[in-house]
């Protein structure tokens, strides 16, 4: 018997361990699976993390504006492409706002949202100079920075966009400079014609016939002024409008063009006994373009030559030809010249040359150039001015083969007759 419950005891035992040998078997698979199963989900989730993060960099990226994230200390954490562009594609990632932003409104713009933990929205502008006497157009910048809104880890942070708004910011102040030039060109024959007004009213010189007619004839050579700045305005504001509609395209010929403008010149030029040459090896020369415009612009070029040049024997050369692949026209004259630190600006509104003799007495509206201009680069050309005073002063016009093509397209049609059977 004892030998019988030995034997039971054993296979017990053997049994025993059996079920805990399998036991140890499933848990090692299970802890296996798992294991396995915990690996796949930090994959999954790198995976995940990583196509957010390149989701997330993509759009900031694709942004015009520069972005930036700041932490706590001034550092920077994120930087998108245009920010790495703006800075001059410096290191940006880890270095601080001061080390990055040279500039120190830009910087301290940054920092006063960090320290506040407010909004921040500044505009700053940049002088471009790198001397007084070398005038560059401003940089100029919209900043806005904010904490963002759930800090990661407690620490706060913030986002910082900047816009560079110099295009705009130049208009505009091209804008405001027109209103305040026009106002000062108005306001000057006005307060004249004001001033006659009262000689005539409160000093009764209207009693005098004779004194009454003098000062009547200032104040008409006044108004006509005020008129033609009126006028003028209203020219390069419908050439700026950027309207297909403001110019009327039609083919020409542009030698009764240029024969136009020298028989309503013509008296001038006898009295200054000045000396036109004509240059088109082609009579024939045909062009697209608003008739309008390109008398005025020939109108102007020569009446400034002419008028900048009083003296007699003055020589004026004009010309068109079509050379390589575009339509080139010039105006030039031998007088007196354009200083070489006024060519820069002479296509500016108002701007005339200073120590011209004749802005002494009342003649242009210093606007003339400035409709030129603008009627050129609305037919797609380009005009350029050289100046050796009393040799060559020289304004060319370049209007590319494309840009009368485009132009030929915009050939405005007939109207079709009304009784014209169908
Ligand atoms: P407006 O044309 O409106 O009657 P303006 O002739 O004074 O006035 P612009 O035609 O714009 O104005 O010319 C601007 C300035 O450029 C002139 O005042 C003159 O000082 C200078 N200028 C233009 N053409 C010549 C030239 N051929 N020779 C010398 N100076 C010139
Ligand atoms: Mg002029």
């Amino acid at each position: 018997m004892p030998e019988i419950s030995a034997t039971l005891a054993a296979i017990a035992v053997a049994a025993a361990m059996f079920a805990v040998f399998v036991l140890a078997l499933r848990l090692r698979r299970a802890r296996r699976e798992f294991q396995e199963e915990v690996r796949s989900w930090k994959s999954r989730l790198a995976e995940d993390l990583k196509r957010a993060r390149h989701e997330r960099d993509g759009l900031l990226n694709a942004l015009a504006e520069a972005f930036l994230m700041v932490d706590a200390s001034g550092s920077i954490r994120f930087a998108n492409q245009s920010a790495i562009r703006m800075f001059g594609g410096r290191q940006l990632l880890d270095r601080s706002v001061p080390e990055v932003m040279l500039d120190h409104n830009l910087a301290s713009a940054v920092l006063d949202c960090l320290h506040t933990g407010l909004p921040v929205s500044r505009r700053i502008v940049l002088q471009n100079s790198p001397s007084p006497s070398e005038s560059r157009p401003s940089v100029v910048f919209d900043l806005d920075a904010a904490p963002l809104p759930d800090p990661v880890g407690g620490d706060p942070s913030i986002r910082v966009v900047i816009r560079n708004v110099s295009a705009e910011h130049h208009t505009e102040q091209v804008r405001k400079d027109f209103v305040a030039n026009a106002s000062h060109e108005l306001r000057t024959p006005l307060a004249i014609i004001n001033g006659y007004l009262e000689n005539l009213i409160d000093d009764d010189l209207i009693e005098d016939p004779a004194m009454a007619r003098r000062f009547l004839t200032i104040m008409r050579k006044h108004t006509e002024r005020i008129a033609r700045i009126v006028e003028d305005m209203l020219v390069i504001s419908r050439l700026e409008s950027g309207e297909a509609a403001a110019l009327k395209i039609e083919p020409f010929r542009m030698r009764s063009c240029f024969q136009d403008v020298l028989e309503r010149l013509e008296s001038v030029i006898q009295g200054q006994e000045a000396k036109v040459s004509l240059e088109m090896p082609d009579p024939e020369l045909n062009f697209c373009g608003d008739r309008f415009y390109w008398t005025q612009v020939l109108f102007n070029l020569v009446e400034n030559a002419l008028k900048q040049n009083p003296r007699k024997g003055l020589n004026i050369s004009l010309g068109c030809q079509r050379k390589d692949d575009a339509l080139m026209l010039w105006v030039a004259d031998d007088g007196v010249g354009i200083p070489s630190q006024d060519l820069p600006h002479i296509f500016r509104r108002f701007y005339r040359v200073e120590k011209h003799h004749s802005q002494d007495q009342i003649k242009g509206t210093g606007l003339g150039l400035s409709i030129v201009k603008r009627a050129v680069e609305a037919h797609g050309g380009t005009i350029q001015v050289s100046s050796t005073p009393g040799e060559d002063t020289r304004f060319t016009i370049r209007i590319p083969a494309q840009a009368e093509e485009s132009l030929k397209s915009m050939v405005v049609p007939d109207p079709m007759p009304l009784n014209v059977p169908a």
